[in-house]
């Protein structure tokens, strides 16, 4: 088992609370890695992330500089001291960033959704001397489906590898249909990760649950509140230039400033599960359920209009019926009162059937 108390994630540059990695999203130029660098370390910073190889979910995009970023990042760790932190995807990415004296790398969201490739990181990590691999971090991200065993399944790959100095980043989840995140949190998911595995550190990452640069100081708050360890934030020199990821990235400045507003829970507190944690996973959970009513409202107004244009009657008992007694079935499957099912479906119809006739 790996305890966190022997788990510093980053120890040669001590383990600030919370743990705050930071950089751009990818290494573009040298000018522009050092410069941010350089920014963030005097803002506080010694763990810098930066994207070499970069998975775009669509080509044409910019795909990373690749290996030649990888001097500027070792630059940044002779010049500055801080621990210098990237993605692989592959084995080769991993050798190349270990010759290059990475501290700590990441397996990205597509990445850690294939076990194939998680395990061939794995084997090359298996395969460094003992004294390398006793000191590289390996931090994985959640897979880009909302699937836990895949993602626990992913760390025990690496754990198997042999790794202790391992981490969880939560990244959020893709998700179809509109919502003001980029990836939804899904706050329910690192939860049970951390009831499954207490041990493990978990890092929230911001930028790529919210997409947007307003949304990286509630959402960092969020995570502090529910216990997270720590943040990973994307900070660009000139963020409005940026190559990849241009809407959700700060510059060093607003980090701090960021950062100094945020309430840091008391660590005894936020250690163990006390009321005030499992309430905020409630609040969580209800903007969820307030989300998933905002939508089926929207479906039901769009099947009002057709409807109305086919002359048929907003209210269809026959349907109504079959829809009470299946979601009751379900429901009580799943431990629910069959009175309180029925009385939330009934209010929800009710709704619907409101807003079609509002239509009409
Ligand atoms: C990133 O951290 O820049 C990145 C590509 O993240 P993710 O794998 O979470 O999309
Ligand atoms: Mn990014």
């Amino acid at each position: 088992m790996i305890l966190k108390e022997y788990n510093p994630l980053f120890p040669t540059v001590g383990t600030s609370s919370p743990l705050v990695l930071a950089g751009p999203c990818s290494a573009e130029s040298e000018e522009q890695t050092l410069a941010t660098a350089k920014a963030l370390h005097r803002e506080g910073i010694n763990i810098f992330r930066a994207g070499v190889w970069k998975p775009r979910t669509r080509p044409g995009g910019f795909e990373g500089i690749g290996t030649p970023a990888l001097a500027w990042l070792a630059k940044v760790k002779a010049e500055t001291g801080m621990a210098i932190v990237t993605e692989v995807a592959n084995a080769r990415h991993l050798a190349e960033a270990v010759e290059a004296g990475i501290d700590g790398v990441w397996i990205g969201a597509r990445t850690s959704a294939n076990p194939f490739a998680v395990q061939e990181i794995a084997d090359a990590i298996a395969a460094l001397p003992s004294s390398v691999r006793e000191s590289l971090t390996v931090l994985v991200k959640n897979p880009v489906s909302p699937d836990i065993e895949l993602w626990i399944g992913a760390l025990q790959r690496i754990a198997g590898a042999g790794v202790s100095r391992l981490g969880a980043i939560h990244r959020g989840f893709s998700s179809y249909g509109k919502s003001i995140y980029r990836n939804h949190p899904l706050w329910r998911i690192p939860i049970e990760l951390h009831r499954r595995i207490p041990e493990l550190p978990l890092i929230c990452d911001p930028s790529h649950i919210g997409g947007s640069r307003e949304l990286i100081a509630p959402l960092s708050q969020q995570a502090l509140d529910m216990g997270f360890d720590g943040l990973i934030i994307e900070s660009h020199c000139r963020p409005d230039c940026a190559l990849s990821d241009a809407a959700q990235q700060i510059t060093p400045d607003t980090l701090a400033s960021i950062l100094a507003g945020l309430e840091k829970p008391d660590p005894e507190h936020a250690s163990t599960e006390t009321l005030e944690s499992l309430r905020r996973e409630i609040d969580s959970i209800d903007d969820e359920l307030i989300e998933l009513l905002a939508r089926r409202m929207r479906v039901a107004r769009e099947i009002g209009q057709l409807k109305h244009s086919l002359h048929m009657p907003v209210v269809q008992p026959r349907r109504y019926r079959s829809l009470i007694e299946s979601r009751s079935e379900a429901a009580a499957k799943l431990g629910l009162a069959p009175e309180f099912i029925r009385s939330v479906l009934e209010a929800i119809h009710e709704e619907s059937v409101r807003q079609q006739i509002n239509l009409r």
